[in-house]
């Protein structure tokens, strides 16, 4: 019989999919069931990106390019930098790869010996805690409550340092919180990281463009130009320019870094897509107004699902500054009971409640390393946001 090896045991199949499976299983089973789960918008790849792509299909770019970037997609990702982050990169201090997963992956991949540490800030996105460990490295969650807005704080940062932390993880907008950094809130982490010189910064910008209230973008390389020669910036196409399905993402830092992740993409994909390649240099070089349309529907969208979920007896939402995700407490439901005298002890067993008896998928916050709340993905028709939200409430005001 086959035996998985020892570093894919330990993590086991993502709860996010693992529910999302659940539900569209449900779907087809014929229940009319809403899934909230995914994190990925909702709306086509803009039509001059396809273009882009379909004229690099009919010009013959349909070969290897340079393993992590052509020169072509390394200089859109500079230009990109530049003009909105005011961060200079050399084209050797740039890497591309399939999806800002993959050039995670590279980064630890290529930076994590046996037993290193890498500062998670909870909630995080779960992913980060499986790479970690396959990697060979130990993530190490540090809780950040919802009294300081979802976010680390110096001293706790400082708290968390030990000298086996290798990386800091920093992503903002987050997901799954939606909870951003001023850069004024990076500036105090900085500081820490300043007295700590063996720590690098792996900042995770891919919601940089989804962004409310006039919020304005921080990446700690920009912040603070000394923390630039440990920072690995990273970034992608994926939520700005709705294109998760071509895999395109990018990261920016130290060129001996940049190099090693090349050694690990080398023997794994070669290269990305070279077709995918030529469509987000169209995306990132190309008019950029989209980004601004997109980010007002979906401010609409959260707007109307806080306000829903804070009148739901029990729950509780913040406002998230970004990305398409909210983070509510169902503290206030759970000790409670439903119809079918099923006690709610754990945010888990809200969802499975939720799923069951409503027909919502949703995601609790313990997948994310932060209890008792759930995820909602709102990058979905605002149709599909006011039946969702009317039944949770239901579910809510159903409990006994
Ligand atoms: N980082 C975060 C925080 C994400 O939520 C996601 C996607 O869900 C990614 C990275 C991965 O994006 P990509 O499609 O570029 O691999």
């Amino acid at each position: 019989a086959f035996e998985p090896a020892q570093r894919v045991r330990a993590i086991g199949v993502s709860e996010i999919l693992r529910i999302t499976d659940h539900a569209n299983a449900l779907k087809r089973a014929g229940r009319p069931v809403i899934v909230l789960g995914a994190g990925e918008p909702d709306f086509d790849t803009p039509e001059p990106i396809r273009a882009a792509a379909a004229r690099a299909m009919e010009r013959g770019d349909t070969r290897y390019t340079v393993l992590d970037g052509s020169p072509a997609m390394k200089a859109a990702v500079q230009l990109k930098f530049r003009r909105d982050n005011a961060l200079d990169f050399a084209l050797d201090e740039i890497s591309v790869g399939a999806g800002a997963k993959q050039v995670i992956f590279n980064a630890l991949m290529a930076s994590l010996n046996p037993g290193d540490e890498v500062i998670l800030p909870a909630p995080y996105w779960t992913s980060y805690a499986d790479i970690v460990q396959i990697c060979g490295g130990v993530p190490v969650s540090v809780p950040c409550g919802e009294a300081n807005g979802f976010r680390l704080d110096a001293a706790q940062l400082e708290a968390a340092i030990t000298p086996r932390t290798r990386w800091l993880f920093l992503n903002s907008p987050s997901n799954p919180s939606g909870a951003a950094y001023s850069a004024a809130q990076l500036a105090p982490l900085c500081e820490v990281l300043l007295r700590h010189p063996s720590v690098w910064v792996l900042a995770d910008d891919i919601y940089e463009h989804i962004l409310y209230d006039g919020h304005a973008f921080a990446t700690p390389a920009a912040v603070e130009p000394r923390l630039r020669e440990r920072t690995l910036t990273v970034n992608g196409v994926s939520k700005a320019y709705a294109m998760t399905g071509w895999r395109v993402g990018y990261g920016a830092g130290p060129r001996a870094l940049i190099e090693a992740m090349a050694v690990v993409q080398s023997q794994s994909t070669s290269c990305p897509s070279s077709v995918s390649q030529a469509a987000a240099i169209e995306a990132l070089t190309g008019p950029q107004h989209v980004v601004a349309e997109r980010r007002n529907d979906f401010q609409a969208r959260r707007d109307f699902v806080v306000a829903a979920l804070n009148r739901a007896p029990g729950l509780h939402c913040r406002v998230p500054e970004g990305a398409f995700y909210t983070f509510a407490s169902c503290a206030g439901v759970l000790g409670r009971r439903t119809r079918g005298g099923a006690l709610l002890q754990a945010d888990s067993d809200f969802c499975n409640y939720l799923l069951q008896d409503f027909e919502v998928a949703v995601v609790p916050g313990s997948v994310f390393g932060l209890a008792p709340y759930f995820r909602i993905s709102y990058a979905t028709s605002m149709a599909q946001l006011e039946e969702a939200c009317a039944r949770i409430a239901a579910a809510c005001e159903a409990l006994e």
